[in-house]
């Protein structure tokens, strides 16, 4: 069942989010090129986020991984608890 099927977030796209966010992490601070950035969903697309800019921001690779790992229930079950 693919109610919220994962569509990709489009360059231009991810390019106005980094700018929005001044290429820093919004959960630590830290800034690229010090750490690997990536586009966070604020409302989970399976909790029915969107791709839309409001519900984007920028997060390093260490705070997504760390959220991912908080939020989704297929992850803590995969590794257990
Ligand atoms: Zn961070």
């Amino acid at each position: 069942m693919t109610k919220h099927p994962r569509i990709p977030i489009p360059h231009t796209v991810r390019q106005y989010v980094f700018e929005r966010d001044n290429y820093q992490c919004q959960s630590c601070g830290q800034q690229s090129p010090q750490t690997n950035l990536t586009i966070d969903h604020i409302i989970p697309l399976f909790q029915g986020g969107t791709n839309d800019i409001s519900n984007l921001q920028t997060l390093c690779l260490t705070c997504n991984v760390r959220k991912k790992h908080h939020f989704d229930p297929r992850f803590r079950r995969q590794f257990g608890s």
